[in-house]
């Protein structure tokens, strides 16, 4: 018989033990190695059978034992170092307490976080990535209040049929089995955020509050008996179920979420705040309901816009174009229109913030960029390809001005990093990752030393993946006794690569079978062998991707070369650890430019592995030559099948002449060569990988310019929002009067000369417009074949003279910086204090023929 239902009880604590209780609750664990001792002294056995799980070890830990601890004097010592310990982390001043003018508190909204194996609520890097930015977030003191859903199923765990094909399971998960506590007003109800849904339904929802170190995580839980039972699936599972259940998940999400947030503030007494950071489109529907809110206020749509806009960051993650998240917009108008209308936003302005190329569509990365006044990619190369994605929303302005920036993504270390790495030279390490600089220190660790730490990391790995296999195979069926090779399978002596990822085709995981017979040669060679370790889980719905996992299964059961290559099944946040920090080298071969960012090879990094990756995401930022290597990529070639074969011969010849060399080269036993590629690796991207150098970015040039932007428009009622609105609805209206009428150049004489200037005076009809709304721009540099301006400089000129039909004179001077084939033009953007940027407002106007172009070749 089945249990139609299942809690858990909790462990009641002596009082001597109270603190343990504290422990358990803050999240904090999961990144302190010291607490994590504490709770492995609880019961050594039991800690190692839960998985390291707190929450479960106390539920299992027996009364005597507990008793015995509360008159263990010693322990109760370092119960309360680390109690004390925690409270210390919990309120002093860190780093963001010194930035002047900072926002009071930041929302951030995600659809899913990876923060620890025991909280499966993640399904890749966009998770992953959520929850690194919680926890360097918390060290660094920056006030987020973060909201996601409590998915009950989370997401699934991973086997393998007997044929290699993937099986999922979907966990229960059990609130009370887990580290949250309910949000309830002060008499003790639970807060219920609900939501009114069309046909007279309406949407329940609980709030759970998981604290993530200083930062609280609301995550939003539907299953309430209040619900009818559709509506309590609706929290069920990580991107599961079809349209209809993912636009509930994102209402509940964006909508559900901001009245959590007003929930916790006003009976925890939190800052509200100032800034919401919508990390990716999933979440988009929040800044509707903060256009509500300020609508219920009186503020008109317009202005309300305004306002959200102001203080919202938008972070795309995907430039998949099947990646953005999108709905059939009746749907949209069927939720936000006829009787579950809100009566002060009106469902066409709705939909128009979702509409993109194709009609009927609701966008919601558009709606992001259109809802957020800052917009950011998760790397360099990702940022220019949004641009270009994207620059449909900007008609009329160059990909290179489309005003979406990129912050490139970073990880925690504490979090990934093995402990025998961290305690390299010294303490050293943790105070590098808090500062995030002097890495130049890790040239001077000795080469023996980070030679005996990897090869423990990597022995680990090898008897961890031994022991997965082994469970692998008997789930597949296999008798013990036909499972004796596994205890030879891998070798801890090695060159040990790791490839771990989720399965979406850009991630060619069967790029490496291209040549099996080329892989068996590499795998079996008798000098220079190299092992692969494979992971990944492949979306539920996505067939293709089972397919792929299948096709590395049945290559990796091969009896010639089971010992050599494995597939481990059911990747998540503990394997990953493992695996980055046992892995020699870490492979990468997205199809470029595909992969957004990519955080596992940072990961990999930090651990003193080295990068084998396409110049993709990250690596194509930050490869120097010598940190790593880089597999040329054959962008060039339009079928894709040679593509992938020429990327791959590449893929084999750098592991052959390059990789198994170095790592096989020793001197002394030692590996030297590839030593001073460890530590340069160390060195040069110690400081960048760091998610506290993110956090730190997103709060000096997203979250502190944002709140300004925000703090600008509220003072008495938000007159500067409804002044600035109004401002733009008049720009627009009067834009069609705006032209370029006439540009003059002098100063060029018949031969003119680099570090001459050149003076231009343009005559612009403003229309309507005053000079003040506008700016009136050169721009100049190389010009390309068809007098393009490549990556053009921008000279403001100044008006001159206005007269009374609106036509004014404006003057300025360009540099003739460079030699060679130059070129300019002049063109008009709106211009108010409050823009973030020349094409915020997706208004331009340039000369109807390119004005005076010189194509005069300058020596
Ligand atoms: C780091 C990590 C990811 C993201 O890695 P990518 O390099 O972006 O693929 C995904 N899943 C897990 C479990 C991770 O630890």
């Amino acid at each position: 018989m089945r249990a139609i239902r299942r809690f858990t009880v909790r462990t009641v604590l002596p009082p001597e033990l109270a603190a343990l209780g504290e422990l358990v609750l803050n999240l904090r664990w999961s990144w302190h190695p010291e607490t994590l001792d504490l709770f492995a002294e609880v019961d050594p056995a039991i800690w190692e059978r839960v998985g390291h799980d707190p929450v479960t070890l106390l539920g299992a830990v027996e009364a005597d034992r507990l008793r015995e601890l509360a008159a263990d004097r010693r322990f109760l010592r370092r119960l309360a170092d680390a109690a004390d310990d925690l409270r210390e982390y919990m309120t002093a001043p860190r780093w963001y307490q010194s930035i002047p003018d900072a926002p009071r508190a930041v929302a951030y909204f995600s659809p899913e976080y990876g923060i620890a194996s025991a909280l499966p609520q993640y399904s890749g890097g966009l998770g992953i990535l959520a929850g690194d930015h919680l926890k360097a977030a918390s060290d660094l003191g920056v006030p987020i209040l973060a909201v996601g859903l409590l998915y009950r199923h989370g997401y699934f765990t991973q086997s393998l049929s007997p044929e290699g094909w993937q099986l999922e399971h979907y966990p229960s998960l059990d609130p009370g089995g887990l580290p949250l506590t309910l949000l309830r007003e002060e008499d003790g109800t639970p807060i219920h955020v609900r939501l009114s849904l069309p046909e007279q339904r309406m949407l329940h929802a609980q709030v759970w509050v998981l604290q993530v170190g200083r930062v609280p995580l609301l995550l939003l839980d539907s299953d309430v008996a209040e619900n009818d039972a559709a509506a309590r699936d609706v929290t069920d599972r990580l991107y599961g179920g079809g349209t209809d259940h993912r636009l509930l998940q994102e209402l509940l999400l964006g909508v559900g979420g901001v009245r959590a947030i007003r929930a916790y503030c006003r009976v925890t007494g939190h800052a509200e705040p100032e800034v919401f950071h919508t990390n990716e489109g999933h979440a988009g529907f929040l800044g509707l309901e903060r256009i509500r809110e300020l609508t219920e206020a009186r503020l008109s749509f317009d202005e309300a816009l305004e306002a959200v806009r102001a203080g919202t960051v938008f972070t795309t993650h995907t430039p998949v174009p099947a990646g953005i998240d999108r709905f059939p917009a009746e749907m949209i108008a069927r939720q936000f229109g006829g009787d579950n209308a809100w009566p002060t936003v009106p469902v066409d302005r709705i939909l128009a913030l979702g509409a993109e190329e194709e009609p009927g569509k609701f966008n919601m990365a558009a709606m992001g960029m259109r809802l957020a006044q800052r917009v950011n990619g998760v790397s360099e190369l990702h940022g220019a390809v949004s641009r270009e994605m994207f620059q449909g929303l900007w008609p009329g302005f160059d990909a290179a001005e489309v005003p979406i920036g990129s912050i490139t993504n970073g990880v925690h270390a504490p979090t990934w990093v093995g402990r025998e790495i961290m305690e390299l030279a010294g303490r050293e390490l943790p105070t590098l990752v808090e500062r995030g600089r002097g890495w130049e220190g890790v040239t001077k660790i000795p080469d023996a030393d980070i030679w005996g730490i990897r090869g423990r990391l990597r022995t680990r790995l090898v008897e961890a993946a031994r022991a997965r296999l082994r469970r692998s195979w008997v789930d597949r069926g296999a008798s013990p006794p036909e499972l004796n090779w596994i205890d030879d399978a891998l070798d801890p002596e090695v060159l040990t690569i790791g490839f771990a990822r989720r399965v979406p085709s850009y991630k060619r995981l069967t790029l490496m079978l291209s040549d099996p017979d080329r892989l068996r040669a590499l795998l079996l060679d008798p000098d220079k062998p190299v092992q692969i370790v494979i992971a990944g889980k492949a979306h539920p719905a996505d067939e293709g991707g089972k397919k792929l996992i299948q096709q590395i299964v049945t290559f990796a059961d091969s009896e010639d070369v089971r010992h050599r290559i494995v597939f481990l099944p059911d990747y998540d946040m503990a394997l990953g650890r493992l695996m980055v920090q046992g892995c020699d080298v870490w492979m990468n071969n997205p199809l470029r430019p595909l992969e957004a960012c990519g955080t596992s090879g940072m990961k990999a990094a930090l651990n003193g592995g080295l990068n084998l990756s396409i110049r993709d995401g990250w690596w194509d930022e930050w490869y120097d030559g010598t940190n790593g290597w880089a597999i040329p990529t054959a962008d060039g070639v339009a079928d894709p099948e040679r593509r992938d074969e020429v990327e791959a011969a590449a893929l084999y010849d750098l592991i052959e002449h390059e990789v198994a060399d170095r790592f096989y080269d020793r001197t002394d036993g030692l590996p030297r060569r590839w030593l001073e590629m460890v530590r340069h690796t160390l060195a040069s991207l110690g400081p960048k990988v760091l998610a506290g150098r993110m956090l730190r970015d997103y709060v000096v040039d997203l979250y502190a310019p944002a709140a300004r932007s925000a703090r600008a428009l509220l003072d008495d009622g938000y007159e500067p929002a409804k002044g600035f609105a109004a401002w733009k609805l008049r720009v627009g209206q009067a834009w069609p009067g705006v032209r370029v009428e006439h540009v003059e150049a002098s100063g060029l004489g018949d031969t003119p000369e680099v570090g001459a200037s050149l003076g231009l005076k343009a005559t612009i009809a403003l229309g309507d417009l005053e000079p003040g709304d506008v700016r009136v721009q050169a721009a100049y540099g190389r010009v390309g074949l068809h007098d393009e301006l490549v990556a053009p400089g921008y000279a403001d000129l100044t008006v001159d003279s206005v007269d009374d039909g609106g036509r004014a004179v404006f003057s300025g001077t360009v540099p003739l910086d460079r030699t060679g084939p130059f070129g300019y033009t002049v063109r008009v953007v709106p211009d108010h204090p409050l823009v973030a940027s020349p094409a915020e407002l997706g208004l331009i106007a340039v000369p109807e023929e390119p004005a005076g172009m010189t194509n005069g070749i300058l020596r």
